[in-house]
């Protein structure tokens, strides 16, 4: 950590620093983050460059709630950001794919620790999406799982809570977290890979064993989970009232084109926020992730999805696997050239230019 002002309620650290450090060190003084994703292996540097969230009601992505950071500009220049200063630059560079310069340091706005209560119960997809707008809006953050294949959901939603916490016992959080979410599932998905008509079959399994349960802890044991099964994703932000009719046309193409899909599919939620190129940047968002078991065949199923979630105005994660270029993006984000602005200023000769960048935001 490099600074913490608790009057100001701000915590700088090295661009390298990854959640999980950033976490703990929060933890051990006394201080949270608002929300986070699923995992904190990212660095936090990678984690605010492509736009990476949980879900919420109120609170946004990782980058929505930075307050400065450091860059070094492709001149060289170090530039230290905030709403005060360089601000136009610190708009923009919150989500900056890395092609405004290298982030060296990040100054996050944190909170005095809190607990969060996890209420994790299954419910039906028709309960789930017939009531979808009122569960974003009774609960501070709710997501749900659904299980191709099946009409059953898992449902998650986490609220503050005065306490006493109550954590996970060891034996429970091992049984649920460890042996049916990775080391089971791990094991049905391998069988699902090498034998695909026993997909349909295992998900109803799977879907099964996950049962209700209620823990309350400290925000980043409640929001982040083991993931160790490997995975490749897409993921598409929506705007929010698009989403219940976008998971049903969902449902029905991996039905017409018998798709096997052994992952369930992750529906979150972020408020709108004031970032040119993030996922929520504008609009109330509903995000809608796929999943392929590593090593599974998953053009069909995600060039299907994207076909559906592009036709809803469908923003892709920065890091995850798309194939949009600058063209569509351009239509699908209004401050897009504000964005490109402060590139062709800060990098005219695209010193950090790849081939991913010349795709999404043009030469
Ligand atoms: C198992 C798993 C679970 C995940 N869960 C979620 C989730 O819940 N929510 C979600 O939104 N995403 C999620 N992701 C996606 C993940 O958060 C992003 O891919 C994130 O960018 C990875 O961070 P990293 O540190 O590995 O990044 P890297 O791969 O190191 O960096 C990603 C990009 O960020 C930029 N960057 C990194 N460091 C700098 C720097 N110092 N200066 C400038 N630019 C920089 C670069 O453009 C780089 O290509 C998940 C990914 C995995 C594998």
């Amino acid at each position: 950590m490099r600074a913490i002002d608790r009057a100001a309620g701000t915590v700088t650290v090295a661009a390298g620093t990854t959640l999980r450090q950033l976490n703990r060190t929060l933890s051990a003084h006394g201080l949270s983050l608002t929300n986070m994703g699923d995992i904190m292996e990212q660095t936090v540097s990678g984690a605010v460059a492509t736009g990476t969230h949980g879900t919420g009601r109120d609170s946004g992505a990782i980058a929505a709630q930075i307050v400065g950071l450091e860059l070094v500009t492709a001149d060289g220049t170090v530039l230290t950001c905030s709403a005060k200063e360089n601000a136009e630059v610190f708009t923009a560079a919150r989500v900056g794919l890395g092609a405004l310069g290298v982030v060296t340091a990040i100054t996050f706005a944190v909170e005095p620790e809190f607990l969060l209560t996890a209420r994790e119960e299954p419910m039906s997809f028709g309960a789930v999406t017939a009531s979808f707008d009122r569960l974003v809006e009774e609960n501070e953050h709710f997501e749900f799982y659904w299980f191709p294949h099946t009409d059953s959901c898992t449902t998650k939603r986490n609220n503050r809570s005065a306490g006493p916490p109550a954590p996970l016992g060891r034996a429970g959080a091992w049984v649920q977290d460890e042996l049916l979410s990775n080391g089971a599932f791990g094991a049905a998905c391998a069988l699902g890979r090498a034998v695909p008509a026993t997909v349909p079959g295992i998900a109803r399994l799977s879907a099964r064993a996950l049962s209700a349960r209620t823990y309350t802890d400290v925000p980043y044991k409640v929001f982040t989970s083991p993931r160790r099964v490997r995975f490749l994703e897409m993921e598409y932000a929506l705007p929010r009232e698009a989403a219940t009719a976008a998971l049903r046309e969902l449902r029905s193409m991996i039905e017409r084109r018998r798709l096997r899909v052994s992952f369930p599919v992750e529906v979150r939620t972020a408020p709108a926020d004031d970032i040119p190129l993030s996922t929520a940047s504008g609009r109330d968002t509903a995000y809608i992730a796929v999943h392929m078991y590593k090593g599974t065949p998953h053009r069909a199923y995600f060039t299907a999805t994207e076909q559906i979630m592009t036709a809803h105005g469908g923003r892709p994660h920065w890091g995850k696997l798309h194939s949009r270029d600058a063209a569509y993006l351009a239509g699908a984000y209004p401050r897009f050239a504000e964005f490109t602005a402060v590139r062709d200023r800060l990098d005219p000769h695209r010193v950090f230019g790849n081939d991913y960048l010349r795709r999404v935001l043009g030469e």
